[in-house]
């Protein structure tokens, strides 16, 4: 279970570099992230979310829980991604990341298809991308919604020094159901379970969350960078250890293991790896662990590490049509 991903992502590696080296986690949003996400159309989301959905499945991850943005196809965007894993076979829950980065039109459109994918039956929660890219009003009409329906917010908080100030801000807000994201450079204690991602946190070199300090629930995410949990825990607990030497693989399993508190529905999937011991220490100091068969809601989805429902050859050579298409796209935003 992957309790924070981005299904838009899978398409970016190989993407062109960048105008400038990024040299904080702001220019990393700018310079990449928020000039791939408005390159995206329904077209792009749906092929990025075909390969990251099969790669999930390859990797015996069942459920996906997905924080989407793109601004330029916002209507929508929700039913591709779900409709794409479906086909794959694996369990989504879906969010659209709020923002007032593209002005109040474009945190409307965001909420109404938050509304619109949860009001048709869609499994999901409110997204919100973060504090410090939304007005109070938004937060607020974000968290109302998510009330409204019964469900949490998904949101970014304090991944960086820049949203340092998001505690403050969503102090008034934040319930027990929601999925409070990094949480780095978060000053005080929020309700909600904490979704930990220790790869990407590197990667952005925001510093270490410290998760096991804090007394919320932990998960963990990948925030993109692909959907192998068992690799994600490896580097959660080596990540633990390197801050701290009496740290144990149990913890980081534990934050795999809240997971399915997440998504209980995926409790009952069953995955057979190629390995056969399945204890947080051996698996720890074992790497190329591979999932050699998947049965989802009953239904055997990975057949001797094949996908019984789609073509993965197929699905690769139309996701790199895709990603060429989106590359083009992406030469052309400053
Ligand atoms: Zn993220």
């Amino acid at each position: 279970m992957c309790a924070h991903h981005h299904l838009y992502s899978a398409l970016a590696r190989g993407m062109p570099a960048p105008p400038r080296t990024p040299r904080s986690f702001l220019d990393i949003l700018e310079l990449i992230w928020w000039r791939l996400d408005r390159a995206l159309d329904l077209d792009a989301i749906e092929w990025s979310a075909k390969l990251g959905a099969l790669e999930a499945l390859e990797s015996g991850t069942t459920a996906i829980i997905d924080h989407h943005e793109s601004p330029n196809a916002i209507e929508g965007a929700l039913d591709v991604i779900a409709a794409a894993c479906a086909e794959v076979g694996v369990r989504a829950d879906c969010a659209y990341g709020v923002t007032d980065r593209h002005g109040p039109a474009g945190a409307a459109a965001g909420l109404a298809e938050n509304d619109r994918f949860l009001r048709a039956g869609g499994r999901g929660r409110v997204g919100v991308h973060a504090a410090f890219t939304c007005s109070q009003a938004t937060l607020e009409a974000a968290a109302g919604l998510a009330a409204d329906h019964n469900t949490g917010v998904h949101i970014h908080v304090a991944e960086g020094p820049d949203d340092a100030g998001a505690g403050d801000r969503l102090a008034p807000l934040a319930a027990d159901g929601w999925l409070l994201v990094h949480a780095v450079h978060l000053d005080q204690e929020l309700p909600g379970t904490i979704v930990h991602n220790p790869r990407s946190n590197m990667n952005n070199a925001v510093g270490y969350a410290r998760p096991a300090a804090r007394p919320n629930p932990v998960a963990l995410g990948t925030d993109g960078i692909g959907a192998d949990m068992l690799d994600e825990f490896r580097v959660a607990y080596a990540r633990h250890r390197e801050d701290d030497v009496t740290a144990t693989p149990e913890a980081a399993w534990g934050w795999l293991e809240t997971g399915w508190e997440l998504f209980p529905e995926a409790r009952t999937d069953v995955v057979r790896w190629s390995y056969g011991a399945t204890d947080p220490w051996s698996l720890a100091f074992t790497t190329g662990v591979r999932a050699l068969d998947a049965v989802i809601d009953g239904e055997a989805v990975l057949r001797g590490g094949r996908p019984t429902r789609v073509d993965p050859d197929e699905i690769r050579a139309k996701a790199a049509e895709a990603a060429a298409r989106l590359f083009a796209r992406l030469d052309e935003i400053p």
